[in-house]
């Protein structure tokens, strides 16, 4: 039994906390809201209150838990130690498994299971996308031309037409191999972003390193995590350690931090009881690292291999990069390694930017109102560019900078590592010639 199959599991983390309210600082919803019920330690009472038998499932208590980005900042600020994230995503199956899941979201997550399905569905979406969306005039991105579950409102970036791993073989050699490492694409990687996903193979490769990607990794499965259908996910779970625990590799490469934290955390919440399945995914939890923790801590940034990069740049964390895989300083210290490169911090770089992967499609005015200090923060730095480790973010913060008339370019870490290589190289071969 998980946490995820009965909620007296998180009984433990219920006890621990105090009520002292820390949490209110630093939880995006309630700055906006200012309602006891969307913060952590609101929460954390309505749970009680249904454990105890005081409160049945009802709709109000399935939207106030609705109500929460699992950005994990009130587990860093709470001084006892709970892990609220695990309280809201425990609570969250346990109302799919009292309420049942909506049809639309059965249909969705059903699709995310079969990667054939889903493939098939976003390459067709790639070439029809023109009827359902309006290109951006100046923007790489649409507005969709029918309310169909997006606001209209919303930037949404094109679809590529062929995915990264259509695009890529499954095995990609490095000239002398030093390591093997698997790379876990993820969704945004895979359909959207493949450029981000290109320079992490480049990366990679450059770096000595031979590259896996298996072709039938699929979604890690954090959305259906975090919408309470742990039945699916488990399958997903499953899915992914039957397919990573057969590679011979070193390390398991992620470039987005939710995923990373879906298979070194939330595969193991899934599986705790299961033990031949929970064994596999300790050993590929322990191999997982983002990429770039990987190339300043494993590899180690060879300043010699860079060229310059003419950018002034800020830096968002993403919170599951930060908060869920510790991985603050590597994305700093990689920018901050580039010649030409100007970095600035903008203030609060670690709060979250409101998109919290779907979070955004079901409460689009909340998290454009979160994103709106993260936009402010951006202005602020006065960069040309803004840098990030999270696909997701991407999306958000391209989203939110439109409404907010703030359209500067957004980058991943690992594309501008790439770009700096790039242009080391060609100097290299000027000199020469
Ligand atoms: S900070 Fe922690 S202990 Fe205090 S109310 Fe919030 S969750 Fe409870
Ligand atoms: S995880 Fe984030 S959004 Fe959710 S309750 Fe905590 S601080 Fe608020």
């Amino acid at each position: 039994m998980t946490m995820y199959d009965s909620l007296d599991k998180v009984k433990a983390e219920l006890a621990k906390c105090m009520k002292c309210g820390n949490c209110q600082e630093v939880c995006p919803i309630y700055l906006e809201e200012q309602k006891e019920g969307t913060v952590a330690r609101g929460k954390i009472k309505l749970v009680e209150a249904v454990l105890k038998g005081d409160l049945e499932y009802t709709d109000g208590f399935a939207d106030k838990l609705a109500l929460c980005l699992t950005c994990k900042a009130c587990n860093a600020k709470c001084p006892c130690g709970v892990k609220v994230d695990e309280v809201i995503l425990a609570a969250r199956s346990s109302i799919v498994k009292n309420k049942g899941l909506h049809p639309l979201k059965k249909f969705i997550f059903g699709t995310l299971k079969r990667p054939g399905l889903f493939n098939f569905g976003l390459k067709t979406g790639s070439v029809f996308q023109g009827l359902v969306f309006k290109k951006h005039k100046a923007l790489n991105g649409a507005y969709p031309r029918f309310p169909f579950g997006l606001d209209l409102r919303r930037i949404v970036p094109p679809l590529a037409p062929s995915p990264l791993r259509d695009q890529l073989p499954e095995i990609v050699k490095a000239d002398k191999p030093v390591k093997r490492a698997a790379f876990f694409t993820g969704c945004t990687m895979n359909y959207i972003y493949i450029d981000a996903g290109k320079a992490v193979v480049d990366v990679l490769k450059r770096n000595n390193i031979e590259v896996i990607i298996p072709k039938d990794q699929h979604c890690c499965s954090m959305p259906i995590i975090a919408h309470g259908d742990s039945i699916t996910a488990k399958e997903m779970a499953k899915s992914h350690v039957d397919i990573f625990s057969k590679l011979d590799v070193d390390f398991i490469i992620t470039a987005c931090g939710s995923c990373g934290t879906t298979f070194n955390k939330h595969y193991l919440e899934l599986l705790e009881d299961n033990q031949e399945y929970y064994l596999k995914a300790q050993t590929i939890a322990s191999k997982i690292m983002d990429i770039s923790d990987f190339i300043v801590k494993e590899i180690g940034l060879d300043k010699s291999k860079l060229g310059p990069v003419n950018l002034k740049v800020t830096y968002h964390d993403p919170c599951h990069l930060n908060r869920g895989m510790g991985v603050k300083d590597s994305p700093r210290e990689i920018l901050k390694a580039i010649p030409g490169l100007e970095f600035i911090e903008m203030q609060n770089a670690d709060r979250c930017c409101g998109g919290a992967g779907s979070f955004s499609l079901t409460h689009y005015d909340l998290a454009m109102a979160i994103h709106k200090h993260k936009a402010d923060a951006i202005n602020a730095a006065k960069a040309d560019a803004v840098v990030t480790g999270c696909g997701s973010c991407i999306m958000q913060l391209s989203d939110g900078m439109n409404r907010y008339n703030l359209n500067l370019p957004m980058y991943h870490t690992v594309e501008i590592l790439a770009k700096s290589y790039a242009v080391k190289d060609q100097l290299d071969k000027t000199t020469a010639n």
